[in-house]
């Protein structure tokens, strides 16, 4: 063993994901040209439950692998047995169906990599494997105002959170898309001001999206849900904690996705 080498007793170990279910693809639909929503379907999904916000990670069939291979757990990542990283990607479950035995997943057409590839061109049969639910968020049914912020990663759940809220709780809802079509119909909320923006040709993943989030006018009490591209978010943390001072239990803000890296991550904080 190497100096450098921590060893095994120092080793990180981070909990086992809850088990892969085997599921394939039921239904595909074209929401936007930016978006598309899979079904996938079987009997391994009984007793998987949706929250708002939550996130699921997809499994899909590695090239060279000869079908989909569910990968083994060594104490803080999932490996392939030859030692290659699995395809796996964070999503969130839109819609679970428990008597279908059925679950939507929402995928943007960002055209870059391995899922939103996959999901372009996935057909009825397809396999692949779900692991989880993670935790979804907790609506303070009390709180006096809401602002939900994203981009298209984040349409899935900010749906899911406009048709748990309150009725009568004011919500300002901030998105960006990086094309005018990918603009969505979302849930009917009676007191949402839903505002999209588009993301300016040249600008930075999160620009438009971050400068909403800073000429949002928020009343005191106001719970804050955004998530999107990881510096962007981080901009916004920047915003909500040092120039307006809110407390952290206000707030949830999740980087998504990170510009300029492939793959799936733990980006929660
Ligand atoms: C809790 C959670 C919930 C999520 N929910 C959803 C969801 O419901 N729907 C959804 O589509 N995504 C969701 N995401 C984000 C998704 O996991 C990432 O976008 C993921 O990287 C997509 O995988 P990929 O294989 O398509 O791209 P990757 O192979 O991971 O990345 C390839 C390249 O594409 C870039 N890239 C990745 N995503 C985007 C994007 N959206 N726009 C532009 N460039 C991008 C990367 O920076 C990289 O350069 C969620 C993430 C988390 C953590």
């Amino acid at each position: 063993m190497s100096t450098s080498d921590p060893g095994p007793a120092t080793a990180r170990v981070r909990r086992q994901p809850p088990p892969f279910r085997h599921v394939e693809v039921r239904r595909v639909e074209h929401l936007s040209p930016r978006m598309v929503r899979i079904t996938f379907a079987g009997p391994d999904l009984e007793g998987l439950r949706v929250e708002p916000a939550a996130s699921v990670r997809l499994l899909l069939a590695s090239p060279g692998a000869g079908g989909l291979v569910v990968p083994h757990w060594n104490g803080n990542e999932f490996l392939l047995p030859d030692g290659r990283r699995p395809i796996l990607r964070t999503f969130t479950p839109r819609r679970g169906d428990p008597a279908a035995l059925e679950l939507d997943l929402e995928v943007v057409l960002h055209g870059g990599g391995v899922a939103s590839e996959w999901a372009s061109s996935c057909e009825p049969g397809d396999p692949a494997a779900i692991s989880g639910p993670g935790r979804g968020y907790t609506i303070d049914a009390g709180a006096p105002a809401y602002l939900l912020a994203g981009d298209e990663t984040a349409i899935p759940a900010i749906s899911q959170l406009l048709g748990a809220l309150p009725l009568g709780t004011p919500v300002q809802v901030h998105l960006e898309v990086a094309r005018p079509d990918g603009r969505l119909t979302l849930p009917r909320h009676p007191r949402a001001n839903v505002e999209w923006s588009d993301l300016p040709a040249g600008a930075r993943p999160g620009d438009a999206l971050v400068a909403a989030v800073c000429g949002a006018d928020l009343a005191p009490g106001t719970r804050v849900w955004a998530a999107g591209e990881a510096a962007a978010v981080q901009r916004i943390r920047r915003h909500l904690f040092d120039v307006l001072g809110l407390p952290r239990s206000q707030t949830s803000v999740r980087g998504y996705w990170k510009h300029g890296r492939a793959g799936d991550a733990d980006r929660e904080t």
